[in-house]
């Protein structure tokens, strides 16, 4: 199954977007873009609803499709008591629907660190064995050790035996080592892969094939040129950007995500 996530925009219009795209009308929107030669055909994914505002009365129903629901960090100062009941009553329909996003994004403002912290912890008490946890975890040049303080929290709050996906991974070796230590914890890759800097291309490489996963993040990240919408028909593109730091080849590990 090609995994990607839609998130708070493509979440309101729903995946029908992507499943009634073509390439050639991608492309034509896209101007003179040219994406790789690889032909996508999406047969589902992951729908990220993390912005309490628009969350569903109900859970979505679209064969193939997952819905995700959490918090994200960027939205921590809207999330009031009445939208964190809102989101256990969504989870509440199915006890494997996944968490998340949920995490730390330590790019914003330093004001919302704190609480950041506080609601990340809360929200990390609705995990449980069977319901997957889609961690959005970024630091910035004024935050290091971001992965670490959220892993600390995951030691207090979670089995070591939690499904973890570290949706859009730009950590470090040491982040890599830390978290695999977690045995069903996935790093994803998305389209940020071509502005990597040296250590992350060395935390690339250090992930093992089979805790590698490509996501699309649409309809942000298209790994072409970030002002454009990003879809799943540009996953033949991050997988290119990965193989070429990784030194694999882009048919192989396109294969090795199919089922
Ligand atoms: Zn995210």
């Amino acid at each position: 199954m090609s995994l990607f996530t839609g998130n708070r925009e493509s979440a309101r219009s729903g995946p029908k977007e992507f499943t009634t795209a073509t390439p050639e009308l991608a492309l034509e929107s896209q101007g003179s873009i040219t994406s790789f030669p690889l032909p996508v055909r999406l047969v589902g994914g992951v729908q990220v609803f993390c912005d309490p505002e628009y969350f569903p009365e109900v859970p979505p129903s679209e064969p193939g499709f997952v819905a995700a629901f959490g918090g994200h960090q960027k939205k921590v100062e809207k999330f009031c008591p009445q939208q964190e009941v809102n989101l256990e009553r969504l989870l509440s329909f199915s006890l494997a629907s996944p968490l998340g996003e949920i995490g730390l994004d330590f790019t914003t403002s330093r004001d919302s660190w704190n609480l950041q912290c506080e609601v990340f912890q809360r929200l990390l008490t609705l995990c449980n064995a069977r319901r997957p946890l889609i961690l959005h975890i970024q630091e910035s040049t004024r935050s290091t050790g971001v992965y670490d303080q959220a892993m600390e929290y995951m030691r207090q709050f979670c089995a070591p035996s939690q499904k973890i996906h570290l949706h859009c991974f730009t950590g470090t070796c040491s982040d890599v080592k830390n978290w695999s230590t977690f045995p069903s914890c996935y790093f994803r890759l998305t389209g940020l892969v071509g502005q990597f800097n040296a250590a992350q291309h060395e935390a690339l490489r250090a992930v093992p094939i089979n805790r590698l996963l490509l996501e699309s993040d649409s309809p942000h990240l298209n790994p072409l040129d970030p002002s454009l919408t990003n879809t799943p028909l540009f996953f033949g593109d991050v997988a290119t950007l990965v193989a070429n730091v990784r030194l694999d080849h882009v048919h192989q590990m396109v294969e090795q995500f199919k089922c």
